[in-house]
């Protein structure tokens, strides 16, 4: 695929970037790989960490540049790309002041001696990478691994290059030596071919259900560590107890933030039967409110899909859906507009037999379900291919907290959207993956957590 920057909001091309050759990624691993044997990646982490510290601060310098490059490629508003940078730095600069304790022997009593594991690089990884947070997937595999020691090789996703450049300068600007971290723009081919070479230890993927099972499959082939951050079809659970005014305003947030395009965005609303007609009524008032437009004009809610193709398979889901029985309460339609534009959509009257029931739909397309009590909740919410996160709202903490543990996600979160914290580990299980990223578990993925014994 052709690496290309189209503004989403008049899908005009901007800007072709040069492919990769293969001469170009021996020439990466190669790089990366004498990295890997140099003292700065084996020697002590007090030679890395100032870098992650540095980042940070070229990260806030720089935010309203980079944010602008963010929604001029992929159609973020202006707001939330200042908020992904400002994540980002966030995220660098709780590597810079945790790591070391995160990678600190750890005593272990044994009947064997005096015992400890010690954590040490693995080698080069390779990662590959979505365009819907287009800073904030790199910082996530880049910070915890510089830190650790481990080269990384990024393929990032072909419609975000201009960021993907960027990200790249900043990191060689902080001070990454050359190897720490390479772009490359490359195929599926040439990433199979360096999951493939024996330089690399492990791969990282962010992306779908397709693309990590292919990538997922090329590690274990060769029996290489895979962490998969995929899919979701998280549920945004309304209990009759619930503050009904804040959940509808947190709802319709978790549905719309990025225009729908979130990984654990609130894609199914499972709503108590007796505040469902109250609910649907707030929320489709709220969505009436949205003001579609230019991502970088400040008054804008809702931008434009990132890409037509994106548009295109919406647009289709929606079709499926309502031909297998939905209802549109709300919205259904592509806008007529240059840019990749869909309505904020709300449908209803989804039946398990409707593929739309098992699907994850990326955009402004809010599901809803109405329920009669709490063990239905827990059998729809689990009804489901994905486990990724999770939103309760209710104002019996108790009640929802007993929910919580019933759900079979990787983060549940009550009275709030399912966030993201550089402490709160990020990940999910069934089809949305395995590993996690971010916080102390992030950080212990891909080292080799070695026992050392002195009897
Ligand atoms: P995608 O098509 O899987 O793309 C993600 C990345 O994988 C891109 O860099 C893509 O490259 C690459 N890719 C695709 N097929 C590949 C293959 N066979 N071999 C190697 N690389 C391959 O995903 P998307 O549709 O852009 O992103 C949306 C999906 O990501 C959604 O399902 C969303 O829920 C999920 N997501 C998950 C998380 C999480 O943390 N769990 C976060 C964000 C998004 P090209 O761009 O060149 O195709």
């Amino acid at each position: 695929m052709a690496y290309q920057t189209i503004n989403p909001f008049t899908n005009q091309l901007v800007k072709e970037y040069p492919a990769h050759s293969n001469a170009d990624v021996q020439a990466a691993l190669e790089k990366a790989d004498a990295l890997y044997h140099s003292d700065w990646a084996k020697g002590d982490i007090d030679q890395r960490l100032p870098i992650l510290h540095k980042l940070a601060d070229l990260l806030d310098k720089q935010n309203e540049e980079l944010a602008k490059i963010a929604s001029r490629e992929m159609g973020k508003l202006i707001e939330q790309s200042r908020a992904e940078v400002t994540l980002c730095a966030q995220i660098a600069r709780y590597y810079a002041d945790h790591a070391k304790d995160f990678l600190a022997p750890v005593k272990y009593d044994s009947s064997l001696g005096e015992a400890w594991v010690e954590h040490h690089p693995i080698g080069v990884l390779m990662a590959v990478e979505p365009w819907n947070f287009p800073y904030y997937q790199l910082m996530r595999v880049l910070a915890p691994n510089l830190a650790a020691g481990n080269p990384i090789i990024v393929k990032h996703a072909s419609i975000v290059p201009h960021c993907a450049e960027t990200f790249e300068h900043l990191v060689r600007e902080a001070g990454a030596p050359e190897g720490a971290y390479t772009n490359l723009f490359i195929s599926s081919g040439q990433v199979s071919a360096i999951i493939d070479d024996d330089r690399v230890q492990g791969v990282a993927l962010t992306g779908s259900e397709k693309a990590g099972a292919v990538v997922a499959a090329q590690a274990a082939k060769k029996l290489k560590k895979a962490t998969l951050e995929l899919g979701g079809n998280d549920v945004f659970v309304v209990l009759d107890d619930s503050d009904l005014q804040k959940a509808v305003q947190v709802g319709v947030q978790a549905r719309l933030q990025n225009a729908g395009q979130v990984c654990t965005a609130a894609k199914r609303f499972i709503i108590h039967e007796k505040v469902a007609d109250a609910f649907l009524s707030q929320f489709s008032d709220a969505f009436r409110q949205v003001k579609l437009g230019d991502p970088l004009d400040e008054s804008t809610t809702l931008g434009p899909l990132s890409s037509k193709e994106a548009l295109e398979t919406l647009t289709r889901q929606v079709e499926e859906a309502v031909k297998n029985g939905a209802k549109v309460h709300f919205g259904g339609k592509p806008v007529d507009h240059k840019g990749n534009f869909f309505e904020p959509t709300i449908l209803t009257h989804i039946t398990r037999d409707n593929p739309a029931y098992f699907e994850e739909f990326f955009g402004p397309v809010a599901q809803v379900y109405v329920v009669k009590d709490d063990d239905e909740i827990v059998k729809l919410a689990n009804d489901s291919h994905y486990g990724l996160g999770g939103a309760i709202f209710s104002q019996n903490i108790e009640r929802a907290k007993r929910l919580a543990s019933r759900i079979e996600t990787g983060m549940v979160y009550i009275n709030s959207l399912t966030d993201t914290a550089a402490e709160l580990p990020f990940g999910g299980v069934k089809r949305s993956g395995f590993g996690r990223e971010l916080s102390d578990l992030g950080i212990k993925e891909f080292v080799n957590q070695k026992l050392v014994v002195v009897s």
